[in-house]
């Protein structure tokens, strides 16, 4: 097999979810791809990186040339419920389903002693700070229902500031596969989210 075409289903390989054979057979398709098709993909990838960023009051990506991404600076949204998940992948999976106008904050993963992830590496300062200044009325704790999730979610409740009174939900039980946000169908997650208590 030529050098460069083995290098290539070595990169695809490792793709989250992709194995040896499904990079073999995409490294192909983009062989006998159009070559503008292939030329696009590959600036796109190029330029992902350096063209975007992080929100600075969500934490969720944004474009390199703003401050703050979309839905923060959407002004039809309400400030008074606010979504808290854990990365930015369940973000997307409830902004899709179009039954929640608040905001959100992305934390950027759960608290997991066992992989190293503490309270400080994620952005949880920044929400406690955003739940004193911003008028929040509604904490939506999505975050995912595994040990980690619940972990997490529980040392957030115990830090909110006391002096607030905010009504705290979680996403009602019964989301598959280990209670992964991302991996849930739509009806699945229209239902936990409707049915947060
Ligand atoms: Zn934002």
């Amino acid at each position: 097999m030529p050098e460069s075409l083995k290098k290539l289903i070595d990169l695809i390989g490792f793709l989250p979810g992709i194995g040896e054979k499904t990079a073999t057979k995409l490294a192909l398709f983009l062989l006998r791809a159009h070559p503008a098709y292939a030329e696009n993909l590959g600036s796109a990838i190029a330029r992902l990186q350096s063209e975007l960023h992080e929100c600075e009051r969500c934490h969720s990506v944004c474009d390199r040339n703003e401050m703050r991404c979309s839905i923060c600076r959407d002004e039809a949204r309400e400030r008074t419920t606010l979504c808290v998940v854990e990365d930015y992948l369940d973000l997307v999976a409830i902004e899709r389903l179009g039954i929640f106008s608040g905001s959100y904050h992305v934390l950027g993963g759960a608290i997991s002693p066992a992989n190293g992830v503490m309270t400080d590496d994620l952005h949880i300062d920044t929400l406690l700070r955003r739940v004193s200044s911003e008028p929040i009325e509604e904490l939506i704790l999505a975050t995912n229902a595994n040990l980690e999730g619940e972990a997490t979610a529980l040392y957030i409740e115990e830090n909110l500031p006391k002096d607030r009174d905010l009504r705290i939900s979680r996403l009602s039980r019964g989301l598959p596969n280990a209670g992964y946000i991302e991996y849930a169908d739509d009806v699945t997650l229209v239902s936990a989210f409707k049915g947060r208590r």
